[in-house]
């Protein structure tokens, strides 16, 4: 393998990613392996990467062989794959992911000198890539949660009208210990930034310090560390632990995918509820709506209580936006904001906690950059950028082309093309229609994107969409569909 020239050995992986994405189709080919290098061969290992943690498990837990089996086909001296995760840019992962777990045993040959010793900064994948059976008899399973991140407890939860209910009963669950827990699984739900992990750690420190065991993961933690058990042959072991423990904190579970890995987080949902153990969930979703997950484990998610928390309003921005300026003043006492302009930001910023975190790192950018005082002129200035943000999103002709062409099941090239069958012609007006609908494109822009066409073409298609749309509910909807998956 080795002696092949590198001309030899990009030909070769460059057939590996069109026969995969010929088997896989396009979607999932683009969603999953667009990203995937291939790094090194060295015996009959080769090392593939991806950008993230997550993509490697997901590659693991799902496609592996499939991928062994055509690297095969143009590697025929290959025997194995190991997935790596590329440090270079793209291995910035979440900040509050803990180092790796270490694995003192199983190191492979070409792993990087003195793992046992990882720089805190550079999360760097463990020894986990290497399969070795023999070292598996005495390695550990190691479920090592995400570490806690020391700002997000109760203290410093801002209550308000939207997460009343969810911070009552996340600190019974945290304050509750002996006998059976009043309600288990705890599932919270609520979109991005509203608060979920922050509840959540909430009540993994609260536990914590009545000394009990808990532990807090996130998905991709929860899926990263099963796959490692799997590897080195410690599923059992890992499930003990599991069982081990007085409390499991599950965050961000929807992204919970791959067969083997549902499963087994079905069994341990399962195994942990029946053993008496507290599980606290989080999800952007209410449990009917995991679609990843099977419907006997959404029941029993669904089978505690479960609690919604709603959207940030008006008020408790600014109750946040307060607590997190005292916090902040703590360190840097020249930084003063004052009731007016933090009832202006409260009335920009809508959207969700972690963009008032955002707004508040500018004030105080502001504050220390030029030392003057913050007026609402200058908080316009300063969080101008992350209120423009909210504005529509910017939404590419191309993206649009590729939607509308995956959606009626035809390809981008013939909505580009100069066919007129009725299956083309349909989407590809539609694509026009949406194209001046959601840019800022003129006609004829429009049309030299569409294959060169003459702006009264796309006139002519805008004007028929506008018309059938107002007659034809379902294309209404349909469109509306649309609309909102580009914008999204
Ligand atoms: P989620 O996990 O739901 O996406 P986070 O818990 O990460 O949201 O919250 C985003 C940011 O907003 C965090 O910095 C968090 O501390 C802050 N935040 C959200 N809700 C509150 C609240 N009620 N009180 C204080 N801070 C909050
Ligand atoms: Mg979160």
């Amino acid at each position: 393998m080795e002696d092949m020239s590198a001309a030899d050995r990009a030909e070769a992986w460059e057939s590996v990613r069109r026969r995969l994405r010929a088997e896989l189709g396009e979607d999932v080919f683009s969603s999953w392996f667009g990203r995937l290098e291939l790094d090194a061969i060295s015996g009959d290992v080769a090392r593939l990467t991806v950008p993230t943690r997550f993509l490697k498990s997901w590659i693991e837990a799902n496609y592996l062989d499939r991928v062994l089996t055509v690297f095969r086909g143009a590697f025929p001296g290959v025997g194995r794959l190991i997935i790596g995760v590329r440090s270079a840019g793209g291995a910035v992962i979440s900040p509050r992911m803990p180092e790796p777990a270490r694995r003192p045993a199983a190191a492979p040959a070409q792993a990087p000198a003195a793992p046992a010793r990882p720089a805190p900064a550079q999360p760097q994948e463990p020894a986990a890539a290497a399969p070795a059976p023999a070292a598996a008899a005495g390695a550990e399973a190691d479920i090592v949660g995400n570490s806690l991140d020391p700002r997000l407890t109760f203290e410093n939860f801002v209550v308000g009208r939207s997460n009343a209910l969810a911070h009552a009963a996340a600190e019974r669950v945290a304050s509750h210990d002996g006998g059976a827990p009043l309600y288990s699984p705890f599932y919270l739900h609520a979109s991005v930034g509203l608060g979920k992990t922050h509840l959540l750690q909430a009540v993994s420190h609260a536990a914590e310090q009545r000394g009990r065991k808990v532990i807090y993961l996130t998905a991709d933690r929860f899926m990263y560390s099963f796959v490692n058990a799997l590897k080195s042959q410690t599923a059992l072991a890992f499930k003990e632990k599991l069982r081990a423990i007085d409390m499991l904190v599950l965050d961000d579970v929807q992204f919970i995918q791959g067969k083997s890995i549902q499963q087994e987080f079905g069994h341990t949902v399962n195994a942990l509820i029946d053993a008496g153990r507290q599980i606290v969930v989080a999800a952007d979703r209410p449990p009917a709506e995991l679609e990843t997950l099977d419907e006997r484990v959404r029941s029993r998610l669904a089978g505690g209580l479960v609690v919604e928390m709603g959207p940030l309003d008006e008020a408790l921005r600014a109750s946040i936006l307060k607590a997190r300026i005292a916090a902040m003043q703590a360190k840097h006492p020249a930084f003063a904001v004052s009731p007016e302009v933090i009832a202006y930001v409260a009335s920009v910023i809508t959207t969700n906690g972690r963009d008032l975190d955002g707004a508040v790192n500018r004030l105080l950018a502001h504050t220390t950059l030029s030392g003057g005082e913050i007026t609402v002129e200058t908080a316009e200035n300063a969080i101008r950028d992350l209120v423009r943000t909210r504005e529509p999103k910017r939404v590419k002709i191309e993206d649009i082309q590729k939607l509308v062409a995956t959606r009626y099941n035809v390809s981008r090239a013939d909505i580009l093309s100069e066919r007129r069958t009725a299956a083309v012609v349909k989407p590809r007006q539609i694509a026009m229609y949406l194209s001046k609908q959601l840019t800022l494109r003129s006609l004829p822009e429009i049309g030299r994107r569409f294959g060169g066409r003459d702006h009264t073409t796309v006139l002519h298609a805008v004007r028929k969409i506008d018309k059938a749309v107002a007659e034809d509910k379902a294309l209404h909807e349909e469109v509306e569909l649309l609309k909102r998956m580009l914008l999204d």
